[in-house]
């Protein structure tokens, strides 16, 4: 197998680099995960599809078995404590369920399970041991039940951003509070209240800060320097200048990531994606119900929708780019039969996208092999299966078309789940929790019919 040599763009020297990982035959990746206190966004579909499409490419490049892939599950942040309050549901009730629906949409878009999806709560103890080491070498600071981590200490700080402290500090909403001895020094660890999740420590019964579960589950799971780090633009500061920060000092290492990568954001129709705007739209809408464009979408024509744009610019969500995606994939699915092979993708192919991911030109290459193939050129054919399959589009939603009800038996599983929630409501007569629950069940396009024997049935509106 000749291999292209892949080039990615790297933040931290705004240039584009031949990619070398520490081990030549390993490479390690960790790419910042969801929250999971509500359901992903379209925004957040990006880094999945980015960098899953990245992670393909590697085990092409290197061997599956050669690159280890890690993306971790916040299950520990304000935001949870807040939703799951306002819900009154358990925070692990909020965070399982949260994590469910992910799951499932993340494999509706045709993304590969990463190697590890290491939980924050899990990993407290590495939490803990590293903010012990960044207090003994003098770059962080208990104070009133806080740590803090001392921004001043690290000569290196906004590298990654390029932002002066002073110009930090000019530009910040900055969040004083007495306990900080400088106005950028970020929260390493924090109090909890009765009420709230925590966990002993040192300093006593806290909880992390968002920015140390990353650094702590990279190092678990990866180690102190690794290779790739990736995440989407809004990431570089504070969140990945302050998992360097905290990495670097703990570690005594240079660098806590040799590449560090990020997509591009995505709008909404030309305008920033807002709940008041009211184009906010999330992955599990767009793949359920008819919110978006008047209709359901399968995910593969979410995926090529998201591919057809350089991850690194900006990319504008619209009904016609997602009608001109699918429009597209039923071409390539007429072109081929269900017999034909799959094989490795072609090296034009491949080189494309070594050159930093570039699927706009990855895509014209497969687009020149779709029109040989319309010369009935089985090679041809071939070839596209194969592009087609690196980029993880099988097309089996158009050639299992019209297959049953098309619901997916994970969706019926959630359908009657939530059908026995509601009955249990009623039975207590919480008639704002049996409404909330059919309200939901009727974004997603589900109508229940109460019979009188006291079931209840659904059927999905088309
Ligand atoms: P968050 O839950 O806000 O931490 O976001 C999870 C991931 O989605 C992060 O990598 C974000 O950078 C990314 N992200 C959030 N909003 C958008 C957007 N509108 N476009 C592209 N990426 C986004
Ligand atoms: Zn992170």
């Amino acid at each position: 197998m000749s291999t292209p040599a892949l080039k990615i763009y790297n933040t931290l020297t705004r240039t584009k680099e031949a990619f070398r990982p520490l081990d030549p035959a390993n490479v390690r990746m960790y790419v910042c995960g969801p929250t999971v206190y509500d359901f992903a966004h379209i925004g957040n579909a990006r880094p999945l599809i980015v960098f899953d499409v990245l992670y393909r490419l590697l085990r092409r490049l290197y061997g599956p078995e050669h690159v280890k892939y890690v993306r971790n599950i916040t299950d520990v942040d304000d935001k949870i404590n807040a939703r799951a309050a306002e819900r009154g549901v358990t925070i692990r009730e909020l965070t399982e369920e949260t994590n469910r629906v992910f799951q499932e949409d993340v494999k509706a878009l045709g993304c590969l399970p990463p190697d590890v999806q290491p939980r924050a709560t899990e990993h407290i103890a590495q939490m803990i041991a590293i903010i012990e080491k960044l207090i003994a070498t003098g770059h962080a600071y208990a104070a009133d039940g806080h740590v803090l981590f001392d921004v001043p200490s690290m000569p290196a700080y906004g590298r990654l951003s390029r932002r002066s402290l002073d110009e930090m500090i000019a530009g910040a909403r900055v969040d004083v509070a007495p306990y900080k001895r400088g106005d950028m020094d970020f929260v390493l660890w924090k109090p909890s209240k009765e009420s709230e999740p925590g966990w002993d420590s040192p300093w006593g019964r806290g909880r992390p800060g968002w920015h140390i579960e990353c650094s702590a589950m990279s190092w678990a799971h990866l180690g102190e320097t690794f290779d790739i780090h990736g995440g989407g633009i809004d990431l570089v500061f504070p969140h990945h200048e302050n998992e360097i920060a905290q990495s670097c000092c703990a570690f005594g290492q240079p660098v806590m990531a040799n590449y560090w990568m990020h997509n591009g954001f995505l709008q909404v129709e030309g305008e920033k994606m807002s709940k008041s705007l009211g184009n906010f739209v999330t992955i599990h809408e767009l793949l359920h119900t008819e919110k978006f464009g008047g209709r359901k979408w399968p995910g593969e024509v979410l995926r090529l929708a998201m591919l057809r744009t350089h991850y690194r610019q900006p990319i504008d969500w619209t009904v016609k780019a997602l009608e001109e995606a699918e429009d597209e994939l039923a071409s390539f699915a007429d072109l081929l039969g269900g017999d034909t092979p799959c094989e490795a993708p072609p090296p034009d192919f491949v080189s494309a996208l070594a050159d930093d991911l570039n699927t706009p030109n990855a895509l014209t290459v497969l687009r020149s092999y779709a029109k040989q193939a319309k010369g009935d050129d089985a090679e041809a054919r071939i070839a596209l299966k194969s592009c087609l399959s690196m980029l993880g589009l099988s097309l089996d939603v158009f050639t299992k078309a019209a297959q049953e009800d098309g619901i997916s038996p994970e969706t019926k599983l959630f359908i009657a789940n939530a059908v026995t929630a509601r009955l249990a409501a009623r039975a207590a007569k919480n008639w704002s929790e049996s409404d909330r629950i059919r309200d939901e069940l009727a974004a997603m396009g589900v109508a229940l019919k109460d019979n009188k024997d006291g079931t209840t049935t659904w059927e999905v509106k088309r």
